[in-house]
């Protein structure tokens, strides 16, 4: 079955990361058989969707069809928030640190609200929560029956909304990889932080996609990190990098942290032309890691769940 995918896309796209036009076509199909050219970089490596859709076919794609194309399930209940706890532990753990009194806290992508919802309660709900997710339903949800302060929209539609330089701390749990831009991104965090705001985001790594590669490349991700690219990504936008590591998933590595610092001036460690993968080299690596994926009983678990599935 081939995935519902964003219409109308338009022409290959520079590098969002460097802006560099030129890139290595590494796949031609993703997730479901759906074509999806997947290219790498010719100057910084980073791995991309390329071409990728505009801002408002994009806003079309989360608005209405994102759950039920990629989920399987658009209705927002409390079984569907109560699967969502275990998923957030993690990140509930690294953000509880920054969670001072009073702290102003915004989450983007929020979905029904699981994560914010746990750090409300993990201050005692005192501070400001607020959370921005595109699916109507699920932003209601957060509101309605969480409580939660939810603008309904993607952050470019809600951002006019939010208050500058207002944010302690801002949280994207596996949602970076979903946006257009990341540096366009990344610049109207930066505004939203107070200065030494943080902002702390998960993204998967694909150093380590945990699936096979047909499976790992979607068209709704349009951007896969490495530590170096999300690196990267942080300094062109002038944060500090307070750290960015591997977390273990179902696999070793499969999740990539990055902890950054809004300051206010800010000499980088390296210069941005040292920040970079090679792009022969990701090429070679993201091949050698499928071949021993399949190796892994991970895969073998997968391939039986398929099997099953099929057969019923
Ligand atoms: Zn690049």
């Amino acid at each position: 079955m081939e995935t519902a995918k964003p219409q109308g896309i338009t022409a290959p796209q520079v590098c969002d990361l460097c802006d560099c036009a030129s890139h290595q076509v590494f796949r031609t199909r993703g997730r479901g058989d759906s074509h999806l050219a997947t290219v790498i970089c010719q100057n910084c490596g980073l791995v991309y969707s390329n071409p990728r859709p505009s801002e408002e076919e994009n806003a079309d794609f989360y608005h209405h069809r994102y759950w039920d194309a990629y989920k399987g399930k658009n209705e927002a209940d409390d079984s569907f928030f109560n699967r969502r706890l275990p998923k957030i532990k993690s990140m509930l753990q690294e953000v509880t640190p920054l969670l001072k009194p009073g702290v102003k806290l915004l989450e983007i992508g929020c979905g029904v609200g699981a994560l914010l919802w746990s750090i409300k309660n993990t201050c005692n709900g005192l501070g400001e929560f607020v959370g921005v997710e595109p699916h109507s339903g699920h932003a209601r949800f957060a509101r309605e029956q969480k409580e939660l302060n939810v603008h309904n929209g993607l952050l470019e539609e809600v951002y006019g909304k939010l208050a500058k330089s207002e944010f302690d701390v801002i949280i994207m749990n596996h949602v970076l990889e979903h946006t257009i831009s990341p540096t366009g991104t990344f610049a109207k965090l930066k505004e939203l932080l107070k200065p030494n705001g943080t902002l702390v985001i998960e993204v998967p790594n694909v150093e380590a996609p945990g699936s096979r590669l047909s499976h790992y490349f979607h068209i709704a991700h349009h951007f896969a990190f490495s530590p170096k690219t999300l690196q990267r990504l942080g300094t062109k936008g002038g944060f500090r990098i307070v750290k960015i590591e591997a977390l273990d998933g179902d696999l070793p590595g499969t999740r990539l942290l990055g902890v950054f610092q809004k300051v206010k001036s800010l000499k980088p460690d390296l210069p941005l032309k040292f920040i970079r993968d090679d792009p022969d080299a990701r090429a070679d690596a993201l091949e050698q890691y499928e071949r021993w994926y399949w190796t892994t009983l991970a895969s073998l678990r997968k391939k039986i769940t398929h099997w099953k599935r099929q057969r019923n």
